[in-house]
C-alpha cells in the first residue's frame, strides 16, 4: 500500500482492511475502508527501494495498491484507518491501533508480489513456447 508517500503493509488483503474506530456499543467498527462509495486507489508496479537508502533493489518492480491519486483527506482516512462515518466524526475514540507497518523490502520481502494481481489471474494454461500467432 503506497499512502501518504510512504509505504505500508497491511495485515490483511486491502478489501478486508477494517476501521479501528470505537461504536456506542463500545465494540470495534466492522466497516471496511474501501467501500463501492468510497474511491478506490489502483494496482501499479514501483521499484522496489530500502526504506533508508532510496535505492533500487535488483532494478525488480513489485505491485502496490496505491492511493496518492486520491484527495489528502481520504489518504489520511486511510493512514488513520477509519471507515467513511467514522472519519467524520474524528472524537470518537479508537479501540484499536491502527494495523499500519511501515514496509520493509528486506523484511517483507515475502510479501512482495513482483506482478500486478489483476495480471496473475490466467484463463487457461499458460503458453511459454513462444508467441502466439497474430491473427
Ligand atoms: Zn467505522
Amino acid at each position: 500500500m503506497q499512502l501518504l508517500y510512504v509505504r505500508y503493509l497491511a495485515n490483511r488483503p486491502v478489501d478486508e482492511i477494517q476501521c479501528v474506530a470505537q461504536t456506542r456499543r463500545r465494540h470495534r467498527c466492522t466497516s471496511p475502508l474501501l467501500t463501492p462509495e468510497t474511491l478506490a486507489g489502483f494496482w501499479t508496479l514501483v521499484p522496489i527501494t530500502a526504506t533508508h537508502a532510496q535505492l533500487p533493489l535488483h532494478g525488480a518492480a513489485m505491485a502496490v495498491y496505491a492511493l496518492t491519486g486520491l484527495p489528502y483527506a481520504e489518504q489520511l482516512r486511510w493512514w488513520a484507518q477509519r471507515c467513511s462515518e467514522h472519519a467524520a466524526t474524528p472524537a470518537t475514540a479508537d479501540v484499536a491501533v491502527v494495523e499500519w507497518e511501515p514496509f520493509d523490502p528486506l523484511i517483507h520481502h515475502q510479501h512482495i508480489r513482483t506482478r500486478l494481481p489483476t495480471l496473475t489471474r490466467r484463463q487457461g494454461p499458460a503458453d511459454r513456447s513462444g508467441r502466439e500467432t497474430q491473427s
